[in-house]
């Protein structure tokens, strides 16, 4: 079965095409403007892409449309704009094909890519990325948040910090770079309550310090980055002592990170539990969706048009996991 997924919940355009459990197609087209998203610029980038990104696509996979036999789009959480434009796209592809539709949660994608690659059964998950950062666990058919963030998801402070010191976005890879070069820990909030965590203070600290000119960008993005990765390693641990999971999977746009990678990893070796992230799959592409689609139709999911209404505020835990 082949399953064609478009991701468009915020920066990234992505089309990925999969044949059963096999890549064909990753094409991934990233919208990044000089400040923070512009909702209305992110879609109207989408929207210019689109045609381009899905032709790629097929192109990539020597395929056409007769041969696709299922299209799933990101629904939700996102952008209002983007996943309009995302959904009007997929049901336009659908209708006109007389393709099979269905509307994929973007978070669980994040998880079901990771598992995959990674070959995991039941991960204990952390899923980091701009708008979102979660503790994750199966339990009774779905994935239940242990944690979260109780403010702004990490991505987004990394981004608005570089915003306010001139990094264009995304920040997250620029930091990484400049905490490099960081020598000084300078000591920001360290929020942790239980499994739950906040950003928003770390972000307000770094700012006022950047601003006061007695502190060094690489210095800071040092000290943010120990600061807000020690933060994440704890309540992971915490989450792995109370659910004794035998696997720790690390997803979402921020998973990129080389050194919360070697955090989490150090901190798995200790416990002897397996740790995995699916490198540049961490990041919102197609393949994701793609792949979620495909489980759910296999599990005897289907939709109507009508069901295919974006949910801006689609949970992680809505989804009934049927695979
Ligand atoms: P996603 O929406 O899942 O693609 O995640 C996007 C977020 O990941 C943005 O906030 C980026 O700044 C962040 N990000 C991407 N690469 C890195 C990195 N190497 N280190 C830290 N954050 C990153
Ligand atoms: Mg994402």
């Amino acid at each position: 079965m082949i399953s064609l997924g478009i991701e468009g919940t915020a920066h990234t355009l992505g089309i990925g095409i999969i044949d059963s459990k096999k890549i064909l197609a990753d094409v991934r087209k990233i919208y990044t403007p000089a400040a923070g998203i512009h909702p209305r610029e992110a879609a109207q980038f989408l929207s210019e892409n689109f045609k381009k990104a899905i032709d790629s696509a097929l192109k990539e996979s020597n395929l056409n449309f007769k041969d696709i036999d299922l299209i799933s789009f990101s629904q939700g959480p996102g952008l209002g704009p983007c996943l309009r434009t995302t959904a009007t796209g997929a049901r336009a592809l659908s209708l006109h094909y007389k393709i099979p539709i269905l509307g994929v949660n973007h978070c669980v994608a994040h998880i079901e890519i990771g598992k995959f690659l990674g070959k995991l059964n039941d991960p204990l998950i952390l899923y980091v990325s701009g708008g979102n950062t979660q503790i994750l666990k199966l339990k009774d058919f779905r994935y239940r948040i242990f944690g979260e963030t109780l403010d702004i998801g990490i991505g987004n402070m990394l981004d608005k910090f570089g915003r306010e010191t001139g990094l264009r976005h995304p920040a997250g890879p620029k930091i990484e770079n400049l905490a490099e070069k960081g020598k000084n820990y300078i000591e920001l909030p360290y929020v942790v309550k239980g499994t739950d965590l906040s950003f928003s203070g770390i972000l307000t600290s770094a700012v006022n310090k950047f601003k006061s000119s007695k502190f060094s960008l690489e210095d800071l993005c040092y000290s943010i980055q120990e600061t807000s990765f020690s933060m994440l390693t704890e309540v992971t641990e915490r989450a792995l002592a109370h659910l004794k999971a035998g696997e720790v999977l690390l997803t979402g746009g921020v998973g990129n990170n080389k050194r919360l990678q070697e955090m989490l990893r150090k901190m798995c070796r200790e416990h002897k539990v397996k740790f995995f992230t699916p490198n540049k799959y961490c990041s919102d592409n197609g393949v994701m969706v793609a792949l979620l689609g495909l489980l759910m139709y296999e599990s005897g999911v289907r939709q109507k048009i009508e069901d295919t209404v974006v949910k801006q505020r689609f949970r992680t835990d809505n989804v009934e996991i049927l695979w």
